[in-house]
């Protein structure tokens, strides 16, 4: 069985639109697959008639979802996989179009601090670099950034100028994360945090953060994803254990935006079961 739980398209920062995600799933022979695109219910209309139109007759699971930005008191970015939630509760839909008008704002203010810096990119450009309604992020910047000839990729415009610590970077409106976690669940769905230690890209949450998350009733955790080490990896199983919680695997899929593969981590399906059940209805999308 292989299970996906994290992946991302060009309703946010993915470069593979809905569909072509459900047509690679099918062809890669996955079993579930959920669709997670940051802050946003916007690729699941598209996701799903491709499903129930794809001509193979696959039996594929659709897991719908999003990955909703969140931050700390201290200013530390959290990221909350949502999945199984109904779409039509309106104080999860509204905390993402609030999130994402802070997400244009902020990408404004980015711009001006490049642009003092003397590097020449406008709002236009990397507006040209999403589709429609596609929630605005740095990548999009990056690909902007690219295109213009000051970068090589996506992944040296972050080295450069984007990750976290770069003195051109601003943060965004998002919600905490206990907020994030209790909108998920009454909203029927499920609440995984996703890579909680992923050093490697500089984001590691403390461990009374996610003790105050698992409190707040955290659902599961993402372990296996490329961004967490070994040690790490065995780190959040242990703490996994202890506290009864699902353990997720994923690819964090982004098509060409970063070298993720589709189910390059998976999820071992007595977990995916256990935390299906806990939706408060059958949510899955079947062909
Ligand atoms: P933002 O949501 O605007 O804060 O941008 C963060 C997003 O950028 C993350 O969710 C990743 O998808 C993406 N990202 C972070 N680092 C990199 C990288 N080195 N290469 C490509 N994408 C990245
Ligand atoms: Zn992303
Ligand atoms: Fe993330
Ligand atoms: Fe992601």
């Amino acid at each position: 069985m292989l299970i996906d739980l994290h992946t991302h398209t060009t309703a946010s920062d993915g470069t593979d639109s809905p569909h072509l995600l459900i047509d690679k799933a099918i062809s890669r022979r996955i079993d579930v697959l959920a669709l997670t695109d940051h802050d946003t219910v916007g690729g699941w209309e598209e996701a799903t008639a491709a499903l129930k139109e794809h001509p193979s007759g696959s039996n594929m699971e659709l897991v719908l979802g999003s990955e909703v930005s969140c931050q700390d008191e201290d200013g530390t970015s959290i990221h909350m996989l949502g999945l199984l939630f109904d779409p039509k509760y309106t104080p999860l839909i509204e905390e993402f179009e609030k999130t994402r008008e802070h997400r244009v704002t902020r990408m404004s203010r980015i711009i001006a601090r490049l642009n003092e810096a003397g590097i020449d990119i406008t709002i236009d450009e990397v507006y040209a670099q999403k589709q429609g309604d596609a929630t605005l992020g740095r990548p999009h910047l990056a690909d902007a950034l690219v295109a213009k000839g000051h970068v090589a990729s996506r992944d040296e415009a972050f080295n450069i100028f984007l990750h976290n610590g770069s003195k051109y970077y601003i943060n965004h409106y998002s919600p905490s994360p206990e907020l994030a976690i209790q909108l998920i669940k009454e909203a029927g769905g499920v609440a995984v945090i996703a890579h909680p230690l992923a050093s490697r890209s500089g984001r590691t949450i403390k461990s009374e953060t996610l003790l105050k998350l698992i409190n707040a009733g955290l659902d599961g955790i993402e372990v296996d994803h490329r961004d967490h080490s070994e040690q790490e990896r065995s780190e959040l199983l242990r703490l996994a254990i202890e506290h009864d919680l699902v353990v997720t695997g994923s690819s964090d899929y982004h098509g060409t935006g970063k070298l993720n593969q589709l189910a390059e981590f998976t999820t071992n399906p007595q977990h995916w079961e256990r935390l299906e059940a806990k939706a408060n209805a059958r949510r899955v999308v079947k062909r």
